[in-house]
C-alpha cells in the first residue's frame, strides 16, 4: 500500500495534510516518494534553520547515540553540561539559567508555571492572535478561538489584549498579574511585528507592577528574525526567553531561559523525564554552534531584506500587505490563502499558512540566494496567475 493510504488510515486525523509523501532532505531542499524536488518555506514550521540533516547535527547525535542517550535531570551529565553553559553564553543580558524541555509548549508551559509559583499571583496576560501552544495552559495563553473553543474550560485566570496597544496592557497588567506573555514577532497570529516603544513600556509596565515578562521565541529565536534573538531587535530584557523550534537542528527540544526575577525554583517542583536529555543536547549543541559559526542571524537578516524588497516589489492586486523581520516573512492577501499553498506546491515550493489569509515562509537560514529568488519568482507567478 502506499504510504498516503497507511497513514491516512491509521493517523489520529487532527492533521490538515497536503497530498504528499516528503521522504528525504538536504539543506533547503526536500523530495517526496516521487522523487520530486521541493525548496522548502515550511521548513518543519521553522525548526530547520540550519538545513535539512545538517551533517554537523547528524555526526553529533550519531556519536552521542552510541554513547548515551538518556539521562534524567536527576544526574549530572557532561553534554548537558555544556549546553547549559552555552545557552547562557549566548543568551540575551540578564538570563542566567535554564529550564530544559522538549517543545514549545512545554517551554510556555514551565514558563506560565514559574510565574506564578514566582511572584505567588495567578494572572496571566496574553495578546490577541497570539500563538503560544496546544497543551492546556499554553493554549490558554493562545488566542484563536478555533484552537481554544473545543477545550473548554481552560485553565482560569488568563486574559487577551490588543496586540501592540501600550494603553490596553496597562489597563490589564495589575496587582493579580503574575506575568505578560508575549511574541516579539507574532508568527502563527500572521506575523505581525511589535514595535520596540511598545514592547519596551510592557517591560517596563511589568517591572513597576510587579509582573514577570515572558518573551515566547519559540518561532523567532536562534537567527530566524536576523539577530540571535528577536528581543535583540528591541533592546529587551525578558525574565523568561522560551525557545524551542530550531535549537537543536530537527530533534525535539525546548528550553526557559530564567532571569534573576524568577524565584522558588526548588528541586522536585516541575520536571520532564526526557528534558535535558543528551542526545537533544548533543544536537543543540552542535545547532548553536553552527548557527554561530556560519554568523547565520547576519545571513537571515541579508538573505531576508532581500526576499522582502524582492516580494514588495511583486505587483499584484491580491496582495494587501508583506510584512516580515529576517527570514520570517508572511504575505498578506486578500483572499484565503490555501489555494496559492497548493499552487506553489505544484511549482515546488512549500509555504505556510499563517491564519487564513497570510501565505508564510519560513526558509532555512542556509538558504542560497540562488534558491530564494526561485521561491520569490514562485510567489509572484501564482499570485499574478490566480489574483
Ligand atoms: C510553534 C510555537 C509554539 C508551540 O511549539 P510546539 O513545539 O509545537 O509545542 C509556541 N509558541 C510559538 C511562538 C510557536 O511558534
Amino acid at each position: 500500500m502506499d504510504i498516503i493510504e497507511i497513514e491516512s488510515r491509521y493517523t489520529s486525523g487532527a492533521y490538515p495534510k497536503r497530498e504528499v509523501a516528503i521522504v528525504r532532505g538536504k539543506g533547503a531542499r526536500l523530495w517526496d516518494a516521487q522523487g520530486k524536488e521541493y525548496i522548502d518555506c515550511v521548513a518543519g514550521h521553522g525548526v530547520a534553520l540550519i538545513g535539512h540533516s545538517n551533517p554537523a547535527v547528524v555526526q553529533a547525535i550519531q556519536e552521542q547515540a552510541s554513547r548515551l542517550i538518556t539521562c534524567p535531570e536527576v544526574f549530572y551529565n557532561d553534554v548537558r553540561a555544556r549546553l547549559l553553559e552555552r545557552l547562557i553564553s549566548i543568551a540575551p543580558d540578564g538570563l542566567e539559567r535554564a529550564f530544559l524541555c522538549n517543545s514549545g509548549a512545554e517551554a510556555v508551559e514551565a514558563a506560565l508555571k514559574f510565574a506564578r509559583l514566582s511572584t505567588g499571583r495567578p494572572g496571566i496576560v496574553a495578546a490577541m492572535r497570539a500563538f503560544h501552544g496546544r497543551t492546556m495552559g499554553a493554549l490558554s495563553a493562545t488566542w484563536n478561538p478555533k484552537y481554544r473553543d473545543p477545550f473548554l474550560p481552560l485553565v482560569p485566570g488568563f486574559s487577551h489584549v490588543p496586540f501592540n496597544n501600550l494603553e490596553a496592557m496597562a489597563q490589564a497588567v495589575d496587582e493579580n498579574t503574575a506575568a505578560v506573555i508575549l511574541e516579539v514577532v507574532q508568527g502563527e497570529g500572521g506575523i505581525h511585528i511589535a514595535d520596540k516603544e511598545y514592547l519596551q513600556g510592557v517591560q517596563a509596565l511589568c517591572r513597576e507592577r510587579g509582573a514577570l515578562l515572558i518573551i515566547d521565541e519559540v518561532q523567532t529565536g536562534f537567527g530566524r528574525t536576523g539577530k540571535l534573538f528577536a528581543c535583540q531587535h528591541f533592546d529587551l530584557q525578558p525574565d523568561m526567553l522560551c525557545v524551542a523550534k530550531g535549537i537543536a537542528g530537527g530533534v525535539p527540544m525546548g528550553a526557559v531561559l530564567l532571569g534573576p526575577r524568577v524565584q522558588n525554583i526548588k528541586p522536585g517542583i516541575h520536571g520532564s523525564t526526557f528534558g535535558g536529555n543528551p542526545l537533544a543536547c548533543a544536537a543543540a549543541l552542535a545547532t548553536i554552534d553552527y548557527i554561530l559559526e556560519h554568523n547565520l542571524p547576519l545571513e537571515a537578516a541579508r538573505k531576508g531584506a532581500w526576499a522582502l524588497k524582492k516580494l514588495q516589489e511583486i505587483d499584484a492586486r491580491i496582495i494587501r500587505q508583506v510584512r516580515g523581520l529576517g527570514l520570517m516573512i508572511g504575505i498578506d492577501l486578500r483572499k484565503r490563502v490555501t489555494p496559492y499553498l497548493r499552487a506553489l506546491m505544484k511549482r515546488g515550493v512549500l509555504a505556510l499558512p499563517a491564519g487564513r489569509t497570510v501565505l508564510r515562509l519560513l526558509p532555512p537560514l542556509v538558504i542560497s540566494q540562488e534558491e530564494l529568488g526561485q521561491v520569490c519568482q514562485a510567489v509572484a507567478q501564482v499570485l499574478h496567475e490566480e489574483g
